[in-house]
């Protein structure tokens, strides 16, 4: 794909500001925003995005948006919440004529079961801010979902991938692992980004698991979680006490009510919850 004119020249012409309220910490190197699609598609085994429908959460100037046209994308949405980016998204679109749908509205608004997609590809470079609540809403929509390739902060990446006994385990670690496989694809450091975060990035690609729990059951374990991480030093006969009968539960399912909030598995966390 060609484009009339570079990265570096729309963020030129545009003069853009970066504002911190939007989370905006721009990927102004092609070669950086190229390395995130191909990885991504490589673990996935996909030579391109043509069977694909593609959402990109907050393009910005467009550096992620660039490399995922590259990909040949079926249909490509895309949602901005800063008006300045739409534009240059437009723009975008006119140059190249891509199927591109630009939405210019907030994305934690966003309903992604409207775009009727059946193996949706999401793809973000996330406003840090809102990674977490955004990451929370999908999981509960991943009927629609083939995979995301999203850049949280490092910190919220280790703590989606913390195992069992660790201290980054908690509620989203035990939430995201029952729903989805959860890989690292890279980290980044600070200075990959225009202007640079204090803290490094990591890339992760989440692809949701067959026959994962529902979301009624979901709902129960982010209770049950509640509870348990809400106490985590004590042990689960403490902490999971208002639950009336939590000792014969756990005593059905052979897990010791002398545990802890972290030294219990995800698969656990949903067997109690299957039984409240
Ligand atoms: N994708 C670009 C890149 O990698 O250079 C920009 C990434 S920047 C970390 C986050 C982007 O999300 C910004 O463009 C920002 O305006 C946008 N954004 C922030 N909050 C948003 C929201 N609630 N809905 C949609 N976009 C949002």
């Amino acid at each position: 794909m060609e484009f009339q004119k570079t990265l570096y020249q729309t963020v030129q012409e545009y003069g853009l500001m970066a504002k911190k309220s939007l989370g905006q910490n721009f990927l102004l190197d092609q070669n950086v925003t190229d390395k995130i699609v191909s990885l991504s598609l490589e673990k996935q085994a996909l030579s391109d995005l043509s069977q694909h429908n593609v959402l990109e959460v907050g393009p910005g100037p467009g550096g992620l948006t660039r490399a995922i046209l590259k990909k040949n994308p079926k249909v490509f949405n895309l949602i901005e919440k800063d008006e300045r980016f739409v534009q240059i998204m437009e723009d975008l679109k006119t140059q190249t004529n891509a199927p591109m749908n630009i939405l210019s509205s907030d994305a934690l608004h966003f309903d992604i079961q409207s775009l009727k997609a059946q193996n949706l590809q999401i793809f973000s470079n996330l406003p840090y801010n809102i990674s977490v609540p955004l990451l929370m809403m999908w999981l509960q929509n991943l009927q629609s979902i083939s995979a995301m390739t999203l850049m949280f902060q490092k910190e919220v990446a280790d703590r989606i991938m913390a195992p069992i006994k660790t201290k980054d385990y908690g509620r989203i670690s035990v939430i995201t692992q029952l729903l989805c496989d959860v890989q690292r694809l890279w980290t980044l450091s600070p200075s990959y980004f225009t202007p640079a975060p204090k803290v490094s990035s990591s890339v992760l690609l989440l692809r949701p698991l067959k026959n994962h729990p529902t979301n009624e059951d979901i709902q129960k374990v982010e209770k049950l979680t509640m509870l348990a991480f809400g106490g985590r030093r004590k042990m689960i006969r403490q902490s999971l006490k208002s639950i009336s009968n939590i000792d014969q539960i756990c005593e059905k399912l052979h897990i010791p009510t002398t545990l802890r909030a972290e030294e219990i598995s995800p698969s656990s966390y949903l067997e109690i919850a299957k039984l409240l």
